[in-house]
């Protein structure tokens, strides 16, 4: 009788940008793995989860194929596959559950110094050197621009310099790069930031309910990264505007404190960060001993 594979598996970039910080999040969620970046495969030692490390390209493939069952990748990634697979007549077979805020980057258009471009128009008839020939190809059809998209698989940059194409579309973090070639950034065609995805194939209780379960502890570490917890005292017919000043948050606990009528003590989950400015304008408004701490878990 066969036994169903009740192991999950999570594709990650091998080694890139991204590695360190979908390990470190995998770790928050309470993963322990064998780790070694000679490795394809990291074995969960204390969860049936597996992290298989491949290129990031190959990750939504992974997760449209069935091979993992989710991927911690680029939009950038993840929209040109679906793009790749739309343009086939194929439909990605994975959903975008959270963006995990890192690898912020956007996909973006830049022309040599010098050269004009006012907008789209300006294109016309031009060629643009990319890896993102999908992503590349749906902007110009937006935009109703007919250009030759030249295929790059890395160095895009330096394509203008080779006499290869009079524009690039590349992803651009601090612009470094661009101005280090004499190009300027002239279109954001996309914003982008590693996301998880999760396959959309329906998968046997047991896994299924696992998948459940990771992506809830990687919504709590995810919530848990910018929330405070606050306490504070203060007068009781200040609450109102008290708690409208405290970022973020739900309805907070308020406790009475032993020996006082007229103030109480307020306890709140402040899902943002708690500024210096909030702070003063909560002792304005009459709060004393503020407290900010930081969340170790949440778990809604
Ligand atoms: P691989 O060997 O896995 O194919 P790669 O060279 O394609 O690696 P990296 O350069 O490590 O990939 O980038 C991985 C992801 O990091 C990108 O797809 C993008 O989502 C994000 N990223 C953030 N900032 C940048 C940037 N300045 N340039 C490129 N990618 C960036
Ligand atoms: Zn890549």
């Amino acid at each position: 009788m066969d036994i169903p594979e009740q192991r999950i598996k999570i594709a990650v970039q091998k080694n890139g940008r991204l590695t360190e910080h979908s390990l470190d999040l995998l770790e928050r969620c309470g993963l322990r793995f064998r780790q070694s970046k000679d490795q394809l495969f990291c074995y969960g030692e204390n969860m049936p989860i597996d992290i298989l490390l491949v290129r990031d390209d190959d990750i939504p493939g992974l997760v449209h194929d069935d091979v993992c069952d989710l991927g911690i990748v680029g939009l950038n990634v993840v929209a040109e596959k679906r793009l790749e697979l739309g343009y086939a007549g194929k439909e990605a077979l994975y959903k975008q559950v959270f963006e995990v805020d890192f690898g912020h980057c956007r996909l973006s258009l830049a022309a040599p110094e010098g050269v004009e471009y006012r907008g789209a128009e300006d294109l016309n008839n031009r060629r643009i050197a990319t890896s993102y020939t999908n992503l590349l190809r749906n902007y110009l059809d937006t935009q109703r621009v007919n250009a030759e998209i030249v295929y790059f698989s890395g160095a895009v940059e330096i394509a203008p310099k080779l006499g290869k194409a009079d524009f690039i579309c590349d992803l651009v973090s601090t612009g470094g790069t661009l101005t280090a070639n004499s190009l300027r950034e002239v279109e954001t065609l996309l914003d982008s930031e590693a996301v998880i995805i999760q396959t959309l194939k329906p998968l046997a209780a047991g896994k299924q309910a696992l998948v459940d379960k990771i992506l809830k502890r990687l919504d709590g570490v995810l919530q848990v990264r910018e929330s405070k917890y606050i306490m504070l005292n203060a007068p009781k017919a200040a609450l109102d505007e008290i708690s409208a000043l405290l970022p973020g948050s739900e309805a907070p606990t308020v406790v009475p404190l032993d020996g006082s009528d007229d103030r109480v003590a307020v306890h709140a989950v402040c899902r943002e960060n708690v500024f210096w400015e909030t702070l003063e304008n909560l002792k304005a408004a009459g709060a004393t001993s503020l407290l900010v701490l930081p969340i170790e878990k949440m778990l809604a």
